[in-house]
């Protein structure tokens, strides 16, 4: 079943399959390494990480390309700021952004591109833009492209440009105009600031032509599909359509996503109102990276969401229920046999799961009946109605619904161990939840102790020290499960 996904260029859904027949080829704009990502961000990347393993299910294969914007406005500003140069101040938020990746376990792209490491590839597009007069060097070296030269410029973002004025420039990497200027391609050295000596003179890259570069470098003049953030429809995805196809004179790529804007609270996220998160913060506040994963993507790429830490919870305890579940299903002795009922449910299940998905990504409705199966067969197991022909099938749905949404094994102890091994080098130990504090008090090993410890005070019936334990472990977030095979912990 093909993926049918909106296409902000066509303004429809299209059909998304690689036009070689082979490798779907796909660029996604990546960070801007200036500072740790926020949720807003990392919703972007696992919706595209959504995009990515679903196509993988349907037996496409990727080569997908993300930038790594290691030079702009912002990052020569903070680095300056910090009184280093911005070799030395962007690795560690490289590093960051991609333990915040792993953490939520995002795909890493077949190719990772560092804007600095391209220079000649830029300015090599620069020089022929000015070649066909579609760029123009201003009095103090800087160059900038000129839109006049692209009369198909706002055939993205569908803006009236009619407002335009002709030779108006801008030069910052973000604006919000909607009246469209010529923007920088290059920007000449200003003393103190980092910049390369190149033909077209000495400066710096604009952001806009790093993408358009890098893109082509990996991808060829024409490929499949570009994705990113809604924020970068305009004017960052226009100018490098603009940019692209003037100087190759093909359609540059054939497929735009674009990924939504959250809202936090139902508000924008800003750091002024307050409801501004990174992944680490809400890691320090106690709740766990598959709950993040698990909230930042149920809700589908091309609607708004809301995030509250309600949202999160519900999160956290849909993993629970599919945990258990997952245990259940594999721990629990079966008689022999098939239930044709499950079995049937199972198909039914898979079908919609798929369905939905191909439709536009519609995560939402992928989840539902994951969630309805995993209910009917609590029934029939509670019943003695599951039987061992059974569990192969559900399992075989299960693998599928994790190879997309990727929650089902526990893996959430790393990341947060990571983010406390952060907090206590970035001195923000008081930004952690006491419970997490408690929780981590205690090492794997001194809790096994404990457990075993009382299961022996348990079996010598000594149940008032048995319970002294249950109740210490409590008090620092251990959760104990007592099973016919022993005792299971885990940290709340
Ligand atoms: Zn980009």
């Amino acid at each position: 079943m093909p993926l049918r996904l909106f296409n902000t260029l066509s303004g429809q859904l299209d059909e998304l399959v690689p036009a070689d027949g082979d490798v779907l080829r796909m660029y996604a704009c990546g960070p801007t390494v200036y500072d740790y990502g926020h949720i807003g961000n990392f919703r972007t990347f696992l919706q595209v990480d959504v995009l990515r393993r679903f196509l993988k299910l349907t037996g496409i294969r990727l080569r997908h390309v993300m930038n790594i914007t290691d030079v702009d406005d912002k990052i020569i500003r903070n680095a300056a700021a910090a009184g280093i140069p911005i070799s030395e101040y962007t690795p560690r938020y490289v590093d960051a952004f991609f333990e915040d990746l792993d953490s939520l376990r995002v795909e890493h792209p077949e190719q990772i591109a560092r804007a600095t490491q391209h220079i000649p590839r830029m300015v090599d597009l620069i020089q022929r833009l000015a070649a066909v007069g579609a760029a123009y060097q201003t009095e103090d070296g800087s160059w900038y492209f000129r839109l006049s030269a692209f009369p198909a410029y706002g055939k993205l973002s569908k803006k009236d440009l009619s407002g335009m004025e002709d030779g108006a420039r801008v030069d910052v990497d973000e604006y919000e105009k909607d009246s469209a200027r010529d923007f920088a391609l290059w920007k000449a050295a200003k003393p103190g600031e980092t910049a390369w000596d190149t033909a077209i003179g000495r400066g710096r890259p604009g952001w806009h032509i790093e993408c358009s570069a890098m893109a082509m470098e990996y991808l060829g003049d024409s490929f499949d599909l570009h994705a990113g953030g809604e924020d970068l429809m305009f004017p960052h995805h226009e100018n490098e359509i603009a940019q692209s196809e003037t100087v190759t004179g093909k359609p540059f790529a054939r497929h735009w996503m674009h990924v939504r804007f959250l809202l936090v609270d139902g508000r924008k996220m800003s750091k002024s109102e307050g409801n501004f998160y990174t992944l680490r913060d809400l890691l320090l506040k106690g709740y766990k990276a598959s709950a993040i994963r698990l909230a930042l993507i149920s809700v589908p790429y091309r609607h708004q969401l809301n995030f509250t830490f309600d949202g999160l919870t519900e999160a956290t305890h849909a993993i629970e229920r599919l945990r258990t579940f997952h245990d259940r299903l594999t721990q629990t002795t079966l008689a022999a046999g098939e239930n044709p009922a499950l079995q049937e449910g199972a198909k039914k299940a898979q079908a919609e799961y798929m369905a939905a998905l191909s439709n536009d990504l519609n995560t939402a409705e992928a989840r539902a009946p994951i969630f309805e199966l995993i209910r009917t067969a609590n029934t029939a197991i509670d019943r003695g109605q599951f039987l061992a022909g059974d569990r192969e099938a559900i399992l075989a749905v299960l693998r599928d619904f994790d190879a997309v949404f990727d929650v089902l094994e526990d893996r959430d102890a790393e990341p947060t161990r990571r983010a406390l091994a952060w907090a206590e080098q970035a001195g923000k130990m008081s930004e952690v939840a006491p419970e997490l504090l408690a929780a981590q008090s205690l090492t794997d090993e001194e809790i096994e102790a404990l457990v075993a410890e009382r299961t022996m005070a348990k079996k010598q019936r000594n149940f008032a020290r048995a319970d002294q334990i249950r109740n210490q472990l409590a008090e620092n977030g251990i959760v104990l499960e007592d099973s016919k095979d022993g005792v299971r912990w885990k940290r709340k």
